[in-house]
């Protein structure tokens, strides 16, 4: 019932939309000219035939021939004739209205259209500069990446020069200072690691060299590498990886840096006394999947699709606990797409978080 009556609404609109265009066009000047509207015209040479052929029907009935005086006596006696005789110009004008409705609608299309191009032409200018705004910003991140590991080398290379006591015996305060140095640069390190794989993910130019790989041996690595941050943070590291893993087909060198970007995340994000567990399975696809999983902070639910985008961090505030810059998430991201695997998290916030990770098992 509701549906007629929108049907009759909707009609009712439109009548009333195409009688309004009637009645404006009845004032445009376009309408009444014959020789720029050909409707008008055409609308006159409708309406002749009209009273000639009633008055003829008139002359022939009354027995009168067809003279000038004779039609002028049939039309005074009978004024309907003077009706007949107003066709072709009632004609011209209904026919005249309804071409300039049409020659306003295509108007109208034709500005539409411009304005359309003009848009087009303006978004394909801004695409290009973005483009090109891009291309630089890659070009700039690439460079900076390479500027600051140049000294950093260097900073490095002194700084184990010095912790080898050859250039003079350091006191306990002075290896405390150098250990402190250390930690610090290679903290710059990995940031500047991490921007040189973001300006090549950018540019594509990320490439891996996929081989068999023994996952156990990668995630022992991983968890050897990190045994002293967990114990630092208080956090038990427990590698629960089960025995006889299948082979899988992976770039070694990146997928360690995928599992030590999870574990170390799962012990940055913890507590004191939290605990991080890493184990595996096999699901149906054939494929194997990793699960890092943690007791720590968490990630509300509305966040866990954008912790994979660059930059992203759940909480960025300047008052911030964490160390980082939001681009391991986005780097281990594109090395899985890589690898053809996937990336995916579960968490509860406050409580846990869960991250799997799932690679293709090698074939011979
Ligand atoms: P970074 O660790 O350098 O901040 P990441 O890309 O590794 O960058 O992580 C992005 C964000 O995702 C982190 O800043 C953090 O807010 C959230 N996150 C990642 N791993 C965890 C985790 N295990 N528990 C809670 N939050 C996490």
């Amino acid at each position: 019932m509701s549906s007629t009556m929108n049907e009759i609404h909707q009609n009712l609109k439109s009548f009333l939309q195409i009688v309004r265009e009637f009645l404006k066009a009845l004032v445009q000047k376009r309408t009444y000219s014959v020789s720029k509207n050909w409707y008008c015209f055409f609308g006159i040479l409708w309406g002749i035939p009209i009273p000639i052929v009633t008055i003829g029907i008139d002359l022939y009935s009354t027995g009168l021939t067809p003279t000038i005086s004779n039609i002028i006596r049939i039309t005074t006696t009978h004024p309907l004739h003077f009706f007949f005789l107003l066709h072709p110009i009632l004609f011209g004008i209904v026919f005249g209205a309804m071409g300039t409705v049409r020659y306003n609608k295509e108007q109208k299309i034709e500005e539409f259209e411009k304005n359309l191009i003009d848009k087009n032409t303006e978004l394909e200018r801004a695409n290009k500069r973005l483009r090109e705004l891009d291309r630089l910003k890659s070009n700039f991140l690439s460079m900076i990446s390479h500027e600051l590991r140049t000294p950093l080398t260097t900073i490095q290379g002194y700084i184990t020069f010095l912790n080898t006591e050859k250039p003079g015996i350091l006191n306990p305060n002075q290896k405390e200072y150098l250990k402190i140095s250390e930690e610090t640069a290679d903290y710059l390190n990995h940031l500047i690691e991490e921007l040189l794989d973001l300006s090549k993910i950018e540019s594509g130019e990320l490439k891996v060299n996929l081989a068999s790989v023994d996952m156990t041996e990668v995630i022992n690595k991983a968890v050897v590498s990190l045994q002293l941050f967990a114990d630092e943070q208080g956090v038990t590291l427990e590698n629960n990886l089960p025995k006889d893993l299948p082979i899988v087909l992976a770039d070694k060198e990146r997928i360690l840096q995928v599992a030590t970007n999870l574990i170390e995340n799962a012990i940055k994000f913890n507590r004191t006394g939290g605990k991080v567990d890493i184990n595996a399975s096999i699901p149906d696809n054939g494929k194997l999947v990793f699960c890092v999983q943690d007791t720590g902070i968490g990630i509300p639910e509305d966040q866990l699709e954008k912790i994979f985008d660059k930059f992203y961090q759940v909480d960025s505030s300047r008052k911030r606990r964490y160390s980082g810059c939001g681009l391991g998430l986005a780097i281990t991201k594109s090395i899985l797409e890589l690898h053809r695997g996937r990336i995916w998290v579960e968490s509860r916030f406050g409580k846990s978080s869960r991250f799997f990770f799932e690679l293709p098992i090698y074939k011979d």
